[in-house]
């Protein structure tokens, strides 16, 4: 007599973008999903506890929006049609490098999706939401991994009346982001510890919404960097044109510049770095919101690649956290999520070491994006963890003469934008024809200031922006 298969089943501890993410990645390889969420999560694009940072300017890179895409088709329609903006890349960013001030007249070579966190995270969650066998935990959390130290096999889950329950799962998934407690309920399985790496360069970010003083259609990211080869902490900030026609603006400051939330001294903190520009275009819009400040923006990587516990994985911030100002956060996890998939897709999550070959091959995208992060986040000064080597440093100064050069080449400039936004990885900048680019240098001279269009100009000067038929 035929029997009939065992269900598979899925647990996920974290409802968040990396949860919802996962539960997209194998739903169609499992028959039940239990996402485990601690608070409420809102059926509208709205603000929601458990997620601060969505008061903070969220970039998600081309490589991130075209993961999320292929794992739940119809995504980027939902995003757009709410307002948010698909920002081509560099044409539509003005952005000052270390190298001086992009040039805007190339092609797009990529691009980012520019809109408030809140709305990313909602049509990730609509839509994975409704997929077949994912159900929705909210107001409980986990209380303690099952198992054993070779394997795990659920959890106990407290929700919010008080009762606890007992979900047994082929595979648990944590997405509990930065905070997450998942070394502890390893340890008290007696899984042994994995490597864990900081790279702290102490930044701060500071944020405030405002009501933009034009159109936000067709309106550039702007983006002024830190140089970590300057002497001193480094300042960085970013005005993103977001959903409601509002722009969210994002100050940073490594140790020892770091803003804080007064708001009289917004403006002042924005005219303090590399170039007064943010500053001057805050002069022209008008603040909606308080000053949010954050300052837990470690990169943080656990190693559960090298975990020997099968059953479990972590996604997301919950295995690598990083510096939010490369801006990667989001995109690592979709593109681990993705990697998810396609490893249900070739064995089956009840098949023998599943969770380990996953992890290792979401361990891929995370160490991309980690090494973009930490390459730079090393030589700030009062940088905590790793210090950078001559390896380290002889890198660091051919990425310099590269971006140097990318400001009036495109072969550099597609070559970065396509490492930027994860659709490349980073052994594209060594190829002969980069490697070439970097060899010649700059093109042409750098520009003295920002490439203005004449209604970005407009604005500024505080005059009536031009139409298109004008
Ligand atoms: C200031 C700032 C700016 C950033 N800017 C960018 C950017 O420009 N681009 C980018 O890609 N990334 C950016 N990031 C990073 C990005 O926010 C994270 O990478 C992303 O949120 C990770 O998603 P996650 O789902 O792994 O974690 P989270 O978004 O933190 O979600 C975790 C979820 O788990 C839930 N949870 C937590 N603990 C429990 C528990 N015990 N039980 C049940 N549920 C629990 C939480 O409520 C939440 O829903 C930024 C981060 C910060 C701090």
């Amino acid at each position: 007599m035929a029997t009939t298969p065992r269900p598979r089943r899925v647990l996920i501890l974290g409802g968040g973008l990396s949860g919802t993410l996962a539960a997209a990645a194998l739903a169609p390889y499992s028959d039940s999903i239990d996402i485990v969420e601690r608070h409420a999560l809102p059926d509208t694009p709205q603000p929601r506890r458990g997620l601060p940072q969505a008061r903070h300017a969220h970039m998600l890179w081309a490589g991130g929006a075209d993961a999320i895409e292929s794992l739940l088709p119809g995504t980027m329609e939902m995003w757009l049609r709410a307002g948010a903006h698909r920002v081509p890349i560099p044409n539509g960013m003005i952005s000052l490098s270390p190298g001086g001030w992009y040039r805007r007249c190339w092609p797009e070579a990529q691009y980012l999706i520019s809109a408030g966190r809140d709305l990313v995270d909602w049509a990730v969650r609509t839509q994975a939401l409704a997929l077949p066998g994912v159900r929705l935990l909210s107001g409980a959390e986990p209380v303690r991994l099952l198992g054993t130290r070779s394997r795990v096999t659920g959890a106990a889950i407290r929700h919010g009346d008080g009762t606890e329950e007992v979900l047994e799962a082929d595979v648990v998934i944590d997405a509990t982001g930065r905070t997450s407690r998942a070394p502890q309920w390893l340890a008290a399985l007696g899984v042994r510890a994995v490597p864990e790496t900081v790279v702290d360069a102490g930044v701060t970010y500071a944020s405030r919404r405002y009501k933009a003083p034009a159109d936000t259609a067709g309106w550039p990211v702007i983006n002024v960097q830190a140089d970590a080869r300057r002497a001193g902490p480094g300042t960085a900030g970013t005005i993103l044109p977001i959903e409601g026609d509002e722009w969210l603006v994002s100050l940073s400051g490594t140790r020892g510049a770091e803003p804080t939330s007064a708001e009289a001294q917004f403006t002042t903190f924005a005219g303090t770095l590399r170039s007064p520009l943010i500053a001057e275009y805050l002069k022209r819009a008008e603040p909606v919101g308080p000053v949010t400040v954050a300052r837990n923006t470690a990169n943080r990587r656990r190693h559960y690649e090298k975990a020997r516990v099968d059953g479990f994985i972590a996604l997301g911030d919950s295995a690598t956290a990083l510096n939010p100002l490369y801006g990667h956060g989001m995109s690592a996890a979709a593109q681990g999520a993705r990697a998810l998939r396609d490893v249900a897709k070739d064995s089956g999550i009840a098949s023998k070491g599943f969770a380990r070959r996953a992890q290792r091959a979401m361990a891929r995208p995370a160490a991309a994006a980690w090494l973009l992060a930490v390459g730079q986040d090393a030589s700030f000064p009062h940088a905590t963890g790793k210090k950078p080597n001559l390896a380290d440093r002889l890198a660091s100064r051919y990425i310099n003469r590269l971006i140097t050069t990318a400001c009036s080449d495109f072969t550099a400039v597609a070559a970065l934008t396509d490492v930027m936004t994860l659709q490349a990885n980073g052994t594209l900048l060594v190829r002969p024809r980069v490697l070439l680019s970097a060899l010649r240098g700059p093109r042409l001279q750098p520009l003295p200031g920002p490439a203005l269009t004449p209604a970005e100009e407009a604005v500024l000067l505080g005059r009536p922006v031009p139409t298109s038929a004008s």
